[in-house]
């Protein structure tokens, strides 16, 4: 099958950003999709306005028992599931000399467990179908590291990581990473470091929208099963 339409995709982190732009990019494709987030109002207005085949549930990706509820949710509503985005991510930047534990604990509950829980939600079912496909939303900062972004860019290659590992032992299995550089996002307002918070700022010059990734993930999904997209890198450029 080429394409998406009427393919059974989930994703994370739809409530705004990059996974709203995705699910609006898929949803024009003619996919059924299963979007969750924390934030379930968002959720609610983004399946109301783009229709029946958008349909939401409440997702915190930290949780790997409320993770597995949502891929059962889905799988009831949709039939089957052929794809995973694993696009939730958070990216509270500062320097390792502020000491920001917390911070960086959520960073790796989110961004890297986040992901192994959703992995671990779809893959049995994947195994057993022999088919499926995971895509999940790395970084450049999975290809470069940069002052502040230390943990951010440690949890990011981790996903890098975790997805080449993921298609190595898949051959029926597509596995496929999407490397954004800087994209104009609600990321980073979490940023509690006020000279990290001013720099962010500066970096979002030169940045893509969202519909940008939206399309490199579509890009990933609509192609054949025999084709393999192992991974999309997507910068900004001066024209932007
Ligand atoms: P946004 O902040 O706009 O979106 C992040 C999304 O993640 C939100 O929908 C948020 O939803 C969700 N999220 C955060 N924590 C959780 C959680 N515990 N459980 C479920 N969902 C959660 O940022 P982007 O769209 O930019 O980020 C999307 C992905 O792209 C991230 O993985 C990010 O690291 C990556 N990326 C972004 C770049 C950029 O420049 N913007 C560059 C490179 C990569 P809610 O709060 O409702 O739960």
């Amino acid at each position: 099958m080429i394409g998406v339409k009427d393919k059974a995709v989930l994703i994370t982190g739809a409530s705004s950003g990059i996974g709203e732009a995705t699910v609006r990019e898929l949803a024009k494709a003619g996919a059924r999709l299963f979007i969750g987030a924390r934030r379930g109002e968002r959720l609610k207005a983004l399946a109301g306005e783009l229709g029946s085949n958008v349909a939401w549930r409440e997702l915190d990706v930290t949780d790997a028992a409320d993770f597995s509820a949502f891929v059962d949710a889905a799988e009831e509503k949709l039939g089957r599931i052929d794809a995973l985005v694993n696009n939730a991510g958070v990216m509270p930047l500062s320097p390792l000399a502020a000491l920001k534990r917390d911070e960086w604990k959520k960073m790796i509950d989110v961004n890297i467990h986040g992901v192994l829980n959703g992995i671990a939600a779809v893959l049995p079912r994947f195994v057993a179908q022999r088919s499926g496909h995971i895509v999940n939303v790395a970084s450049i900062g999975a290809h470069m590291v940069v002052p502040t972004g230390a943990v951010y860019c440690a949890t990011k290659y981790a996903v890098w990581a975790i997805t080449e590992g993921l298609r190595q032992e898949h051959d029926d299995i597509r596995a496929t990473i999407i490397s954004p550089g800087v994209v104009e996002t609600e990321l980073g307002n979490d940023i509690s470091d006020a000279q990290t918070a001013a720099a962010l700022q500066g970096w979002r010059k030169k940045s893509l929208t969202p519909d940008a990734i939206g399309r490199a993930i579509r890009y990933a999904l609509e192609q054949p099963e025999g084709v393999d997209v192992n991974e999309v890198i997507v910068r900004p450029t001066a024209a932007g």
